[in-house]
């Protein structure tokens, strides 16, 4: 069966044909790097890994890029607030960034662009923008003209005077229309800026991503992928500026988009304190374990976080790592074919799932050894195209049963007496004892946290 994909452009479901079979290229909007990322932000991430490890299965190449936001108004704001330099708030938060979806499986992209390194790119396109007549400056700003892009709102089909409407524009002196947007805005003193045709200043978020991915992928690739949040305004834009540049076929060809994640039923906010951090997630529950409830439902429904599903979730895996205990498993084992048909059908990550579990149930009621392990070796390789088994099923087991928090956190205490006391022996005496125990410390300027391995 090929590869059938909910393309957002069309509403449907299509199979995908890449353009260049030999390279298959995708493109994920990063993170804007000034708080940790929560789990909602962990979602689109875990679900484009298990898509790039299924293309990575079908075609010799993928190009993966996901850049990194590390100019942006929050940025500044939150530097200001933390008293800290923007550098050291952006590079700080990019390493947690990195260090988290290491820890919930993903694999690397292969680029990971930091948007101020292309500020040139930028510029550039920006030039081109206003030279096609698609983009204007006034005071010191340069917008996009959404009323020369006839074709704007074909991804969220949001009509142009709904927009105003639902006042989600922002209506400004310097703006012709009130639906255009910012491409360039000037930057005062003691903000980052470069120079610039319209003089000091710094990009917009939109035409990062346009910049980004031009550079990497080219003008035209296959799937572009993010929340649904995002499609308007930040794909709808980004779309605007590539095929103004571009041409109207131009940019990506597939666009995939998740559903929202809630936490108990409500939607995650600071206010109502229900904003939880990957990394806080971390210190509680093993990555993988995270990693499973994410996939638990199907990319484009929504999802609810709760300790229900949390439980249920530990007890799958502990169903699955107890089938491949003590079995010995062949590296030769390839996916099974029901798992690869549930993930070409649209990446429906629940029925490969439960396809697992009917492989974990076969493999209990085998008769043989030799039995169990040949299915025990499918079930691994199968769980790996999810991104699961990333550890030995003795691990796992210890992981849960090891050394419980209190003892950790006493531990912890013991070794910041003893770097208080500048004793590094006893303080690095202790951090061995913790990692033999699977558990990983990080020093941050709040203070030790930890997490299990
Ligand atoms: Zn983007």
């Amino acid at each position: 069966m090929p590869l059938f994909l909910h393309n957002t452009l069309t509403r449907q479901k299509e199979p995908f044909v890449p353009l260049d079979p030999h390279n298959v290229r995708l493109y994920v909007c990063g993170p804007t790097v000034y708080d940790f990322a929560h789990i909602g932000n962990a979602r689109p991430y875990v679900i484009f890994d298990v898509l790039n490890r299924l293309l990575r299965h079908l075609y010799p190449k993928v190009t993966y890029v996901r850049n990194i936001t590390d100019i942006d108004d929050k940025i500044i704001k939150a530097a200001r607030e933390n008293n800290e330099e923007i550098y050291d708030l952006t590079q700080r938060t990019t390493r947690y960034f990195q260090a988290d979806m290491g820890a919930l499986g993903n694999i690397p992209p292969n680029i990971e662009p930091l948007a101020t390194a292309h500020v040139k790119e930028m510029i550039s396109m920006i030039q081109s923008l206003v030279q096609k007549d698609h983009a204007y400056e006034s005071e010191g700003h340069v917008l996009f003209s959404v009323k020369s892009f006839p074709k704007y709102g074909q991804l969220s089909r949001c009509k142009h005077d709904e927009m105003i409407a639902g006042a989600r524009v922002e209506v400004a002196p310097y703006k012709r229309d009130p639906e255009d947007f910012i491409l360039w805005k000037p930057s005062e003193e003691g903000i980052p800026g470069w120079e610039s045709p319209w003089g000091y200043g710094r990009p917009g978020w939109h035409i990062e991503c346009s910049a980004m991915s031009l550079k990497y992928l080219d003008e035209t690739f296959d799937i572009h992928g993010g929340g649904q949040d995002l499609i308007f305004p930040h794909h709808e834009n980004e779309m605007a500026q590539s095929q103004a540049c571009f041409g109207p076929q131009t940019f990506a060809r597939v666009w995939l988009h998740n559903g929202m994640l809630t936490v108990n039923g409500e939607k995650m906010s600071k206010s109502l304190g229900n904003f939880i951090t990957v990394h806080q997630l971390l210190e509680k529950l093993p990555g993988e374990l995270i990693r499973f409830v994410l996939l638990s439902s199907h990319y484009r429904q929504p999802l609810d976080w709760n300790d229900q599903i949390v439980i249920q979730s530990r007890q799958s895996l502990d169903r699955l790592y107890n089938a491949l205990r003590g079995r010995e498993l062949s590296k030769e084992a390839n996916i099974i074919e029901p798992i690869k048909t549930a993930l070409e059908d649209d990446l429906n990550t629940p029925l490969a799932i439960s396809v697992l579990h009917d492989l974990a149930g076969r493999i209990y009621k085998a008769s043989t050894t030799h039995e169990k392990n040949e299915l025990a070796s499918s079930l691994k390789a199968s769980g790996e195209a999810l991104g699961l088994f990333q550890q030995e099923p003795e691990s796992w087991f210890k992981g849960k049963t090891g050394i419980d928090e209190n003892t950790i956190l006493a531990l912890i205490e013991a070794r910041t007496q003893a770097r208080n006391k500048k004793d590094f022996i006893e303080a690095d005496r202790v951090r061995d004892e913790l990692l033999n125990a699977g558990i990983l410390l990080e020093d941050t300027p709040q203070g030790t946290t930890w997490r299990q391995q």
